[in-house]
């Protein structure tokens, strides 16, 4: 069997030409042969040759232009280009040893097996002999051609010696599996549990960067519960794993947070592909467990776990060396804010409690709804409907207050300075709680929204609290 047809793109008939013309054979080789046969998306080409990547790379770019720039890693033996919307990447095969307590192999030139053998997984490592003899057969040594028909992740080699040698092969068994829907097969599950321990000597950032993956795919609780069943989420995020169970006091139970927490997440991921809402989605019940209190006339409550939420939210994207910027704090909003769509409906929506939210969640406000309306996970289907109904209330409210009051981005029409300057006073605490008691009463629709009105408020604070007017404010 041929597969010429799957090779579309015209950067393979270069690469033959090339390698022709060196007398080298090429191959295009793992996770995007993976991809052609599985008809997905993959824009990563590997290119490997028994013999000098590097020289395969820079006559092949010479057939393409003389311009075109190879960009050449020497101390990896690597060259790659970007051509047609593709990074093509070119390295001889290799061989890989690793001893036990490196993670850094040593690596050796090797013959195109050697190098098939140093992939993860059987379905990681085809390849396709772009010229030669064989020209179009596929190589799969390891049945990965078997293993993607019969949906399996499975190393090509001893599982131990592969997630041992990589711990964070481990990591890329559930992203593949989760991705591609596949089952992990169970003698390399099994294997996994064993060595989840040795995912310690793995940097935070390669994990987070396959966990993202997992939390990009459509249904990411399968891949979550797949790293708890193989013992590796407690290894980086074991505060989701404390959600888990029901306690019940006087016959009164409250729901799984775990179970109810991947369903929300669940709910995030078939419609958005923002990997941030689903981290929100992933850590809004988080205080839950520390905030957990039953009391007897009412049973259980979390009071405050949306606080308390917030706060782990930076500690733990600290720990997992997360981003420390707008992203973080996008989450932690969210996290903080995402009682508040549904405390707005319980009693009447006013509108100045729309305002409000609109003002604390500001261009967020519609991923704030989104996450609100997936946390609706109940079984009740009266409950859901009514809980629905609410939410498109509370969206009505904010498109007519949005459109009135423009308080999405919302800045105060006066500050600290002029807080300062009327009163000729020194930055103190003072300044603070005197803007804060104006913009409520901007926000609750006492005064209006104008610099004039603020101001004339902010007079009549200060004169409140003993303070005098030195300065006119302008
Ligand atoms: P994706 O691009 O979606 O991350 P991929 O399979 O293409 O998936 P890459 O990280 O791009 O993964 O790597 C390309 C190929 O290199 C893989 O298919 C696999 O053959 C090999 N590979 C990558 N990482 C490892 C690893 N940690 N251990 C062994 N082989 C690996
Ligand atoms: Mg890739």
């Amino acid at each position: 069997m041929t597969f010429e047809s799957q090779l579309s793109h015209p950067i393979y008939k270069l690469v033959a030409q090339a390698a022709d013309e060196l007398g080298l054979t090429a191959y295009v080789v793992g996770g995007v042969v993976r991809d052609l046969l599985l008809r997905r998306h993959n824009t990563d080409i590997d290119i490997v040759t028994v013999g000098s990547g590097i020289q395969l790379a820079k006559a092949t770019a010479a057939l393409i232009s003389p311009d075109l720039n190879v960009n050449v890693y020497k101390n990896f033996g690597t060259a790659q280009f970007r051509y047609k919307e593709c990074e093509v990447e070119f390295v001889g095969a290799r061989k890989e040893s690793y001893s036990h307590d490196s993670r850094k192999p040593v690596v050796e030139d090797g013959t195109l097996e050697d190098d098939q053998l140093r992939r993860d997984f059987t379905i990681n490592a085809l390849a396709i002999a772009l010229n030669g003899e064989h020209q179009y057969e596929l190589i799969d040594p390891f049945n990965g051609i078997e293993d993607m028909k019969r949906k399996i992740i499975r190393t090509p080699c001893d599982p131990d010696k592969t997630f041992s040698d990589d711990p964070l092969r481990m990591m890329r068994a559930v992203r593949f599996a989760t991705q591609l829907n596949f089952d992990i097969y169970p003698e390399t599950f099994e294997s996994i549990q064993r060595n989840a321990y040795r995912l310690d000597i793995i940097s935070k950032e390669r994990i987070i960067e396959e966990f993202n993956k997992i939390l990009g795919c459509i249904r990411p609780s399968r891949g979550i519960k797949m790293l708890d069943e193989c013992g590796l989420l407690i290894k980086f995020l074991p505060e989701v794993l404390e959600l888990k169970g029901v306690e019940r006091i006087n016959g009164k139970g409250h729901k799984d947070n775990y179970l109810h927490t991947l369903e929300v997440v669940d709910n995030i991921a078939m419609s958005s592909t923002n990997v941030w809402l689903v981290w929100a989605a992933l850590l809004h019940d988080i205080a839950k467990p520390v905030t957990k209190r039953f009391v007897p006339e009412t049973g259980w409550t979390f009071h405050g776990h949306e606080v308390v939420g917030a706060k782990m939210v930076s500690s733990i994207f600290h720990r997992l060396r997360m981003p420390n910027n707008e992203k973080m704090k996008y989450v932690q909003k969210l996290v903080g804010l995402h009682l508040r769509p549904i405390a707005l409906v319980e009693d009447e929506v006013t509108d100045s409690a729309v305002r409000r939210l609109l003002f604390e969640a500001s261009d967020d406000i519609d991923d704030l709804m989104m996450l609100c309306e997936a946390d609706v996970t109940s079984k009740n289907s009266a409950k859901i409907q009514r809980c629905f109904n609410n939410f498109a209330k509370v969206r009505e409210k904010l498109v007519e207050i949005e459109e009135k009051d423009k308080l999405r981005n919302w800045r105060p029409p006066f500050d600290g300075e002029d807080v300062m300057h009327t009163f000729d006073i020194a930055p103190s605490r003072v300044i603070g709680d005197i803007k804060d008691a104006v913009c409520n009463a901007i926000l609750d629709g006492e005064i209006e929204n104008s610099r004039e009105a603020a101001l004339k408020r902010m007079i009549e604070e200060g004169l409140k609290l003993g303070l005098t007017v030195v300065n006119q404010p302008q």
